[in-house]
């Protein structure tokens, strides 16, 4: 059996009919699958450690304590940070992004300060800071993007000189369209601006390395679903001092030292920022993504994930009239298209009666779709354990699609 044989069996998921056809996943840009590692670490802590952490002594309490605290020690590794307190667990990517924009944002903007997003956002790192914004006076301003949805790097650094910016918000890469923002160059940028910075990696972290102390990121926000892992888990990395000189997010249980009527004094690191019962289950599971990702040969993974997105670039070019939107020079395994005279979404509903999981759409990035005057697009994201022959089903089924709707 062939690795990628293999592979797809440690996917339960990938192993089905839909509509009567054998299932073909991309839409790993919105989330991925879940390796039987994760499933089976989710059923096995609700079988036998279900417990709520940190206060508890009994035996459940504490193996349950433990567990999510591993968690936790294995995105440091994975990130490459200082200290496993500089991991903060959110709902999400969101959550990671609301969280500084709410707590950082708060204490820090000021009326007339400037906010630097860019064009290629997802709205989650848009609208929170529209949001700070207007409740602190600051001003929201935007990195334009080139035809091929590459960033203006000119206009990002003249836009850094001629304004005092106070945070820069970008994505590592685009999910709208896979381009991949030479972050560390714009890290470099902001901070000798002044400036800091924080990167969204929900599309970066399946893919590409990250080590936040090497790239000196401020802060870094991603998703656990989008890395194998289970929905309802985020992480955000801060820099000590940052997160440190932060006021907490919510106030509620864990995040407190000691409160009395007379005043409250909150928890040190990560634990200020983490109020309520958080998502223990699923916290805890997530560790399965990292040994099973640790299980692969990462230098087969890049190289798959290469074959395939070259290939699919090379096969989908070949149908007529189709457009692929976004031809950044660097880009991930992600493929936006449109097909002249018809519509995303139709494309998207027949590809699902033959069993092709694709997302259509504004990918959650609308001032994306409006510097390239569409409504939306076609997106297939790719991940190692799809295959060629998939990609030749995608499309196969695009052109009957096509004489379909044409
Ligand atoms: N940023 C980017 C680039 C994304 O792709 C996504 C998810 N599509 C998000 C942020 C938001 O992630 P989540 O919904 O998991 O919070």
């Amino acid at each position: 059996m062939s690795s990628i044989e293999q592979i797809r069996l440690d996917f339960p998921v990938l192993d089905q009919l839909v509509n009567g056809s054998p299932l073909v996943y991309f839409d790993n840009a919105a989330t991925t699958q879940k390796p039987k590692a994760v499933l089976d670490a989710l059923q096995h802590y609700y079988s036998l450690d279900n417990a709520n952490i940190h206060r508890g002594i009994h035996s459940l309490a504490e193996r349950a304590t433990a567990a999510y605290e591993l968690t936790r020690k294995k995105i440091q590794q994975f990130l490459h940070a200082e200290s496993s307190d500089q991991i903060i667990f959110t709902s999400g990517t969101t959550g990671g992004i609301n969280l500084v924009a709410q707590t950082y944002g708060r204490a820090n903007f000021q009326a007339g300060d400037k906010i630097l997003v860019s064009n290629l956002e997802h709205h989650s790192n848009i609208v929170p800071w529209q949001m700070i914004a207007l409740e602190r006076g600051a001003e929201v301003l935007v990195i334009p993007v080139s035809d091929v949805g590459e960033l203006d790097m000119d206009a990002y650094c003249q836009i850094l000189q001629e304004n005092t910016v106070k945070l820069v918000a970008v994505n590592h890469v685009s999910n709208a369209i896979g381009t991949i923002n030479p972050i560390k160059e714009m890290i470099e940028l902001a901070h000798a601006h002044g400036a800091k910075i924080l990167i969204d990696g929900a599309q970066s972290v399946a893919h590409l390395e990250v080590d936040v102390q090497e790239f000196d990121m401020d802060f870094f926000a991603f998703s656990a679903h989008k890395l194998f892992g289970p929905t309802g888990v985020g992480v955000l990395y801060g820099k000590r001092e940052l997160l440190e000189a932060m006021p907490p997010y919510q106030g509620g249980g864990e995040m407190i030292k000691e409160v009395s009527f007379s005043g409250t004094t909150y928890n040190e690191l990560p634990y200020k920022f983490e109020a309520g019962t958080p998502n223990i289950a699923d916290v805890i599971a997530f560790s399965a993504s990292f040994d099973y990702l640790e299980s692969l040969d990462k230098g087969w993974v890049e190289k798959q994930e290469n074959e395939l997105l070259a290939y699919a670039t090379e096969q989908l070019s070949q149908i007529d009239g189709l457009r692929i939107i976004g031809n950044a020079a660097k880009k991930i395994a992600v493929i936006s298209f449109l097909i002249d005279g018809t519509h995303p979404q139709d494309i998207g509903v027949l590809l699902d009666k033959f069993g092709i999981a694709i997302r259509t759409g504004h990918h959650c990035a609308q001032p994306l779709m409006q510097r390239f005057e569409i409504p939306g697009t076609c997106r297939a994201s790719f991940s190692f354990y799809n295959t060629k022959e998939e990609i030749d089903r995608l499309v196969t089924s695009l052109k009957r699609v096509k004489t379909m709707l044409l």
